[in-house]
């Protein structure tokens, strides 16, 4: 310390010559009238010696807390004397050269800007300016210009452009004063405004003068007139009047000359400022016009190509792909409505939103495409000053919830009991007795009637013809008897419970089964000999069903069968998918995420482009198509088969664009138009080991995990048969970005000129003669759910209470089951049946999104442990009643819906105020809800499982009022808000018990967006502290024992049963009796628990529903025509180790 200030002391004595030139100076400032100006031209003129020969006097003059700055300034305020003006400005000069921001940012704070710019136009005003003056005056704008945030508006304020610009018009010859001219406009142009009236003043056309074809001079005069023109050009007005004076196929001229002529790259800078002018001209239709018609496409293409070995040219290549993807003319989706192709009239249609727009959409309107795909420029340049960037709010405040009156409970009964009581007989657990002999667990019918059938042994062997293999998904009956087979199916009794007939029942469903199995190809016990269409060729098979019931405890595949039969599609579905009738057994290798290839997109963004500029090289060949009476099946040997007729899927059109490619187009969810993701289909008649491409088209959201090393699933039956029945993560060459199908301002939620995003992936296939299917994720359809809950059923065991009632009937005429689990109690004593009937509740419901396939697998964990016969699992089910609704949404699954029910609604948007008729299971569980609450009976944990498309792990989201206070700027200061953190202790637990689980991605803040699911309306309104949300990734985790592997439903069904063991921990937590005897030990473990996480400082970080942030992708993601923010706009990626596609990932998931 000594030594530093005795160094800072030998520094002040030495330099104390310059202090005493700026006391001087200071002197001279203060005089009323400077008079002497000798004295001040002397004063200024020695301390820019003293600057320009010792750096030291810099530092001492722009030292922290030295008034040298003002005291320069001032001077060059007052003075008028040339001489010391130009000593002055060349005094900053040499300041501001060196130093970086800090010495600008004092030259800013002091007024400085503005002083110089006043002298500018001053000085401008003369009939002869000095040209020193002016060269000194931008040299030293051009230094601060770029930094200062506010030198557009102050130099416009002040008058300054047009001095600027008039002088670049008389001195386009002088080089000298040009650059630093230049280089001050482009600041000048980087003002939305100031491009604007520059324009006006001829400033493009200067440009364009200035800018030429190669040249080896003056290349960095050249560079900054190309950003000058980009900057002005980002104006329509200004792009308009370049295209208006032919620049687009200038532009494209001077492109291709310096591509042609700077054979070493030396100025790929100044190639990549000419692309930006054309990038943001074309961000006007006719500029996009004037495009094409000079032929940029083939051009950019072209050049690109060549460029594309040269990894330094990537930025270019880059460019050249955006404009073109811009360029590139919208496209009409191959489909003569973009509503769902299957129809389910409603009985009531909603009031508003988009159901009732559909429903009031006159006949004949074309919802394809609208005038809006046009992207009429009629957005004239803003006039107004936009500059306000600081005041620009976080966007991802707005959504949160900052009402605290809607933030605090408002257990309300809204409805009369009376009303509720009807769901009393839901709740026998809480009248129970047990005191009658019967057996407690026999519960009546429902009213439905017995199955006639009689007992079989099992069948596990299929036998299939050679047709059935090739003709893939299994047909349950044939058409003729397909009335009769559904009437059949309603007397299936599902949803029951056959006490004491359980197993006779078992046997007799087998019995249908073979009845099913005879009306495929009448084969089944009496060898193969089958009756498919292409039986001619005599030839037999004898397939053996994978023994998945023996690896799968809940799969058994004549009971699927049986299921199936059950279930009411809209389609009226009359075939099984292989997979969901086999069964799947989790791999045991491990599948990691994949690692993203180096340029994947783009040439995927190249191959598309290829069809526009060799049109004769596409098929176009229209190989499945539902829209048609007669979907064609081409059996020509030249592409492959697709079907996707079959319970959850939703495929509605295939294309054969090239000999291996093929367009695929999902269908929508019934009485929507929109909501493509989730897919499910088969493919056949392939080649083996050719790869394939298929590019699904119409996808919806701007973003994927799918860009995040997340991989399509695969099952493949000859797989299946030689022993491996399971879905595989599989796909090369993935990735998800935005294409050329315009989206209709309809399907688009009223948003004009946006576009479909294409999923593309590359699939090469093992076997010859395959049936293979894909799948966003595994599937799990509704017959599937049935079929376990009959096999959980048969789980049970005298300590277990089991009970499976229907809880309404869906839309679509399936049943909603309802679950009760507990433990029976110890024995019919007072206390015992006490203690049974006021065990706390626990409420668990799932897949109210039916594409999320992953909640259910994570539910099926979640039964199989409550039906276990672990003591853990015993001590849980006598700790609580668990009342579970494990699919909410039984007609979206069937239908092969993403979002909706039939509806055409987002039944985790109606809990406010859900419709019996509309949305009945919403309703009815809502009831149970109010009706536990009504009796005091209010659960202790509340969660809907979800899956998550943009994050991976698994999380929650839960209710906290005072973190969703602390995310807002709310001034209500959280002190006075009371709030319990129990609502914490439940994710902590499940952060250490379960591999998958991430605390961090937790948050626990109520978004206005989500005021209607199911967490916020059970928190708020049911009164439930702890209710959430759980979402599982349907990619894979990036921390934890999985890290970096994908998600498979091992770990989802562990997820599960480690919410129950989270469930067992937190009731010991929270037993006021096992308080009483572990006092001081488990008050510690709960004030850990929500010490650690919970101390005020540190609330979870919000996160958006919209979660992994845009995929920033330089090129990509921004070609959107009107888009604006060009992440690289300023500075070219020059490092060829930095991957532009890839680079940002980690740091934004
Ligand atoms: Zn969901």
């Amino acid at each position: 310390l000594q030594c530093e200030w005795a160094g800072q002391n030998r520094c002040r004595l030495n330099s104390s010559r310059v202090l005493m030139l700026l006391g001087q100076l200071e002197r001279l400032n203060g005089e009323a009238v400077v008079t002497d100006i000798e004295a001040i031209r002397q004063v200024t003129g020695k301390i820019l010696h003293l600057i320009q020969t010792q750096e030291k006097t810099r530092k001492e003059i722009m030292t922290k807390g030295s008034s040298g700055m003002e005291v320069i300034l001032t001077s060059l305020e007052n003075t008028r004397d040339l001489q010391t003006i130009l000593n002055i400005l060349c005094i900053l000069n040499e300041l501001l050269t060196v130093g970086g921001g800090r010495r600008v940012g004092v030259f800013v704070s002091k007024g400085g800007t503005a002083i110089v710019l006043q002298l500018l136009v001053q000085s401008g005003k003369e009939a002869s300016p000095s040209e020193e003056l002016m060269l000194h005056l931008h040299s030293l704008l051009a230094k601060v210009g770029p930094k200062d945030r506010k030198f557009g508006i102050k130099a416009r304020l002040n008058g300054a452009l047009n001095v600027t610009v008039n002088l670049l018009k008389q001195n386009l010859q002088n080089h000298k004063l040009l650059l630093p001219c230049l280089q001050v406009l482009r600041v000048y142009s980087s003002n939305s405004v100031n491009a604007v009236s520059l324009g006006k003043s001829g400033v493009v056309e200067l440009m364009f003068k200035v800018i030429g074809p190669y040249s080896k001079k003056n290349t960095t005069l050249l560079k900054v007139a190309l950003d000058t023109l980009a900057a002005l050009l980002k104006s329509k007005m200004n792009a308009r009047r370049a295209v208006d004076r032919a620049h687009v196929p200038a532009l494209l001229a001077i492109y291709q000359d310096w591509h042609r002529n700077d054979t070493r790259h030396r100025h790929m800078l100044i190639r990549k400022s000419i692309l930006g002018c054309i990038k943001n001209i074309t961000n006007i239709k006719l500029g996009r016009k004037a495009f094409i018609d000079a032929d940029g496409m083939r051009i950019l293409y072209n050049t690109s190509a060549e460029c594309l070995p040269v990894r330094t040219l990537d930025p270019l290549v880059n460019t050249s792909s955006l404009i073109m993807r811009k360029c590139f003319p919208k496209n009409r989706l191959p489909l003569p409505t973009i509503k769902s192709v299957f129809h389910h009239p409603l009985q009531h249609v909603p009031a508003s939103g988009p159901v009732a727009q559909l429903y009031s959409q006159p006949p004949g309107v074309d919802d394809v495409v609208d005038e809006s795909d046009d992207n009429e420029d009629t957005e004239v340049d803003t006039e107004n000053d936009t500059e306000n960037e600081e005041d620009e709010k976080d966007p991802r405040n707005d959504d949160i919830e900052t009402d605290i009156n809607k933030l605090r409970s408002r257990q309300v009964l809204t409805r009369p009991f009376e009303e509720l009581r009807v769901y009393e007989r839901f709740f026998r657990e809480f009248s129970e007795d047990f005191q009658v002999k019967a057996l407690p667990l026999l519960i009546e019918w429902e009213g439905l009637e017995q199955p006639n059938m009689t007992l079989q042994s099992p069948c596990l062997m299929l036998c299939l013809n050679k047709w059935a293999i090739k003709s893939p998904s299994f047909r349950l009956w044939s058409n003729g008897t397909v009335s009769s087979g559904m009437k059949e199916l309603h007397s299936i009794p599902f949803g029951i419970c056959w006490d004491g007939v359980c197993d006779k029942l078992e046997l007799e469903l087998v019995q249908g089964l073979s009845q099913l199995l005879l009306d495929a190809s009448q084969s089944v016990n009496g060898g193969c000999g089958g009756e498919g269409p292409q039986e001619e060729s005599g030839e037999q098979a004898v397939l053996e069903v994978p023994d998945t019931a023996a690896l799968l405890p809940l799969h058994d595949p004549d009971l699927y069968l049986v299921m199936v039969k059950g279930t009411c599609s809209v389609p009226g579905y009359t075939e099984v998918a292989y997979p969901d009738y086999f069964g799947h057994v989790a791999p045991n290798f491990r599948e990691h995420i994949l690692e993203r290839v180096y340029g994947v997109q783009r040439s995927k963004i190249f191959q598309d482009i290829e069809r526009l500029i060799h049109p004769t090289d596409i098929l176009d060949k229209v190989v499945y198509d539902l829209d048609l009476q007669s979907c064609p099946v081409i059996d020509d040997g030249e592409c492959l088969k697709f079907n996707s007729q079959f319970e959850s899927g939703n495929l509605r059109k295939a294309i054969q664009v090239r000999k291996f490619e093929y367009d695929l187009v999902l269908n929508s969810d019934i009485n929507s138009n929109h909501y493509h993701q989730w897919f499910y289909f088969e493919v056949s008649s392939m080649r083996v080991g050719v790869p394939y491409r298929f590019n699904i088209i119409n996808c919806e959201k701007s973003n994927s995990q799918f860009n995040y090393g997340m991989q399509v699933l695969m099952y493949s039956v000859q797989d299946a048969i030689s022993g491996s029945p399971r879905w595989v993560r599989t796909g090369s060459d993935i990735c998800y970005y935005k294409n050329h199908f315009s989206r209709s301002s309809i399907a688009a939620g009223g948003q004009k000129g946006k576009s479909y995003y294409t999923m593309t992936f590359t699939v090469t296939f093992q076997h010859k003669d395959d049936v293979c299917y894909f799948a966003y994720h595994y599937p799990y359809t509704y017959s599937t759910l049935k079929m376990h809950l009959q096999k959980l059923r048969a789980l049970r065991t005298p300590q277990i209470y089991y009970r499976q009632e229907q809880l309404c009937e869906t839309l679509g005429g399936n049943c909603c089951p309802l679950l009760t689990i507990t433990a029976m109690p110890e024995s019919t004593g007072n206390d015992h049946i006490c203690q049974f009937r006021n065990r706390p509740v626990v409420f668990l419901t799932a897949r109210v999104h039916p594409g999320e396939t992953n909640a259910s697998w994570v539910m099926k964990g979640t039964l199989e442990f409550l039906m276990s016969s672990s003591p853990l699992a015993q001590s849980l089910r006598e700790s609580y009643i668990f009342k579970i609704i494990p699919m909410l949404n039984p007609d979206g699954v069937i239908n092969g819906n993403h979002r909706c029910s039939l509806s055409g609604e987002d039944l985790n948007r109606q809990w406010l105020t859900p419709s019996a008729e509309l949305h009945p299971t919403i309703y009815h569980t809502k009831s149970l809800l109010q009706y536990l609450t009504a009796i005091g009976r209010t659960p202790l944990v509340f969660c809907d499982y979800h899956g998550h498309s943009r994050k991976k792990n698994v999380f929650m989201y839960g209710c906290s009022i005072k973190e969703t206070v602390w995310q807002t700027n709310v001034s209500a200061s959280s002190s006075d808000l009371q709030e319990d953190l129990g609502y914490r202790t439940l994710p902590k637990l499940l952060s250490q018990l379960a591999p998958a689980f991430s605390l961090s991605s937790c948050s626990f803040v109520v978004e206005r967006s989500k005021e209607s699911t199911a967490r916020v309306v059970v928190w708020r309104e049911i009164g439930v502290q702890r209710s959430y949300t759980m979402e599982s990734t349907l990619c894979g985790c990036d921390q934890g024992k999985y890290k970096g592997l994908q998600i498979g439903t091992r770990e989802l069904e562990e997820m599960g049963s480690q919410f129950c063991v989270a469930l067992l921990r937190l009731r010991r937590l929270t037993s006021p009796l096992e308080l009483r005897n572990h006092h001081t030990h488990l008050l510690d473990m709960e004030s850990d628990l929500i010490e650690t996480r919970c101390n005020i400082t540190c609330p979870t970080t919000y996160v958006m529903e919209e979660d992994e942030p845009a995929f920033l992708e330089e090129v990509d993601y921004s070609a959107e025509s009107d888009e604006e923010n060009d992440p690289d706009a300023d500075h070219a990626h020059l490092d060829p180790s930095s991957d532009p596609e890839f680079t940002h990932q980690d740091s934004l998931t």
